[in-house]
């Protein structure tokens, strides 16, 4: 198998997707022969990155975002970018239970989510320019049974 591969998508930011581009990860993912429980965690850092950008980055305005996923050896990386509001202070923003919308129901768990799912969470932010969030997990174990 190629240890390089690189998925480029750009959707509209709509909530229908969101769960668009959470599949569309876990499948190009599969190709590292994942656990169920690691694409599982992928799914979910995928999902609260993409609906960042849907809720916060756009504010419900339909933009587009940019998703890069690339795998490399056995690591996943994926990059979710959008040209929205930005971050004013980013290491606040990733403070678990941190969120700027308590009225919108929001528990400010989507970053502390990210980092728990995946191995490294790097977030870059310029306010009124966008945010980029590049996340990384390597997928040690090779689950397949036909290797
Ligand atoms: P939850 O994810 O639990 O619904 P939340 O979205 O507020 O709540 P986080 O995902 O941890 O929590 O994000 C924390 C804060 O960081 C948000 O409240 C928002 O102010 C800011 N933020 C996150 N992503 C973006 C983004 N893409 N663009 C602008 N601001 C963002
Ligand atoms: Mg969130």
């Amino acid at each position: 198998m190629e240890s390089k591969n690189e998925m480029l998508l750009v959707v509209d930011s709509r909530s229908c997707n969101e769960g668009l581009v959470r599949i569309a990860v876990a499948a190009f993912s599969t190709q590292l022969n994942p656990t169920l429980e690691e694409v599982a965690d992928i799914k979910t850092a995928v999902s609260e990155a993409i609906t960042n950008c849907i809720v916060h980055a756009y504010e419900s305005q339909e933009e587009k975002i940019r998703v890069e996923c690339r795998i490399e050896g056995r690591e996943l990386t994926v990059r979710v970018a959008d040209t929205g509001k930005g971050i004013e202070d980013v290491k606040k923003a990733m403070e678990p239970m941190f969120t700027t919308k308590p009225e919108q129901d929001r528990s400010g768990m989507g970053f502390a989510f990210m980092e728990a799912f995946m191995d490294t969470v790097d977030v870059e932010s310029s306010p009124g320019k966008g945010t980029c969030v590049t996340m990384k997990k390597k997928i040690e174990r090779d689950s397949s049974v036909f290797e």
